[in-house]
């Protein structure tokens, strides 16, 4: 392994894989995976462990561990479901989007609903603001000390499970400067949610629409200044980005795990087929990517770790681990042969898990864009000696 882990590190993941062989067994997954229902139920010990708060510091109820421990552990849980992992990471992004963009008071309040063992979701997207999240329309409508929100949200991680939302809102015609954040408690009147995407993966997380029907939230629950809700949801997805990029590296890893093992059971023309040429090649290329990914990934961990905002350097990273993702897992089903694309072997669902890691927070389209904008700035800076 190239990553080197500290002993402590290697003591949460030893936990948590302790915790997902007896939680997140194949015919739980399986069950969920056929359904496409998120188990609720089933987060229930995930809370009781704090896994939604790893990151979080002490002071707001949670572990307070670096990023890049935190990245390593929920890696590991990918291994056993991405959905699963998924699920408590959109909670920890939306709490830390409110300690980012908010007031100790807000962090606290949101931390407060969360830390008992409640879900959060961020919600930005909506039927017409998909990459061109700058053109949302939801909006927000000052009335005396309340605001009133109006608007859909669609593709809603933990849309219908969550206890509080992050959402964007129009607070002015603007442009991108014309948005504001907001926490909204999902108790407050007129919040609805839709039904849940019956998606091609990452089926145990629930993903909806959520509609704002003259939501009355007072001031104080706005997040920064009226105007900033953009750069709020920037930097939340800068944090998003990088922790799909972790689980993607452990559906990765399983896939050459589940692969490796296939390879040297499965036998052909006499021989295991892991001493055929062509074979060896994809694992061995499978290895790379996973290998290459862990380390840009922990480099990525290490740099928000010192509180940097790792613009171009998490676009990189979720670009080239969430790409290099598509060719493992295709040559993961392929290993497998004809057997791989049964739902009786692994293989089949990681597939399926992996293709929306180059769609959501932000595609990779996208990030290519951010990456060259953030080339162009450096060049020019340096050009002017800045
Ligand atoms: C499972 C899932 C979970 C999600 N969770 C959340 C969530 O929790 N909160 C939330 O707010 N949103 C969430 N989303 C929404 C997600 O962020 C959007 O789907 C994504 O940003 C893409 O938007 P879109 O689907 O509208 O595609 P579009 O923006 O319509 O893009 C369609 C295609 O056009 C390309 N394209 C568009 N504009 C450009 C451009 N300028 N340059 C180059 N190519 C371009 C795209 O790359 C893509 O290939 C989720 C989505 C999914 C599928």
């Amino acid at each position: 392994m190239t990553l080197q882990y500290t002993q402590e590190q290697r003591e949460y993941i030893r936990m948590v894989q302790e915790f997902a062989d007896e939680t997140l067994t194949p015919a739980v997954v399986s069950k969920y995976d056929r359904s496409g229902q998120c188990p609720v139920g089933l987060f229930k010990p995930a809370f009781e462990m704090g896994l939604h708060m790893l990151e979080i510091p002490e002071e707001y109820g949670g572990a307070g561990l670096p990023y890049a421990t935190t990245a390593m552990i929920f890696s590991k849980l990918a291994e056993y479901d991405a959905g699963y992992a998924i699920t408590l990471v959109s909670t920890f992004v939306a709490l830390r989007s409110v300690m980012l963009a908010g007031s100790p008071e807000q962090a606290r309040r949101f931390a407060d609903i969360v830390e008992p063992g409640a879900f959060a979701a961020f919600a930005l997207s909506e039927p017409d603001a998909g990459t061109d999240a700058g053109s949302v329309k939801a909006s927000a409508i000052r009335d005396g000390d309340d605001y009133i929100l109006n608007g859909e949200k669609t593709f809603i991680t933990n849309g219908s499970i969550a206890d509080v939302y992050v959402g964007i809102f129009r607070t002015a015609d603007a442009g991108n400067k014309g948005l504001s954040a907001f926490m909204i408690e999902r108790s407050r009147e007129g919040i609805s949610v839709g039904a849940h995407e019956d998606k091609m993966g990452l089926r145990l997380s629930d993903t909806c629409t959520v509609n704002f029907d003259h939501v009355r939230v007072p001031v104080a629950d706005r997040l920064g200044e009226e105007g900033a809700g953009f750069k709020v949801a920037m930097n939340s997805l800068n944090l998003s980005r990088a922790f799909v990029s972790t689980l993607a590296a452990g559906i990765m890893q399983r896939a050459l795990d589940e692969s490796v093992a296939y390879a040297r059971l499965r036998k052909q023309f006499k021989e295991p087929i892991i001493r055929f040429e062509a074979v060896q090649e994809m694992l061995a290329d499978m290895a790379i990517a996973l290998e290459t990914s862990q380390v840009l990934i922990h480099n990525t961990m290490t740099m928000m770790d010192e509180g940097n905002l790792v613009r171009k350097e998490g676009a990189i990273t979720k670009t080239y681990v969430t790409d290099a993702l598509q060719r493992v897992v295709s040559d993961a089903v392929q290993v497998f042969g004809g057997y791989g694309v049964s739902k009786e072997y692994p293989v089949e669902k990681l597939m399926r898990d992996s293709k929306v890691f180059q769609i959501f927070e932000g595609t990779n389209q996208i990030q290519r864009v951010t990456i060259a904008n953030e080339l162009n700035k450096e060049y020019a800076d340096r050009e002017a000696g800045r």
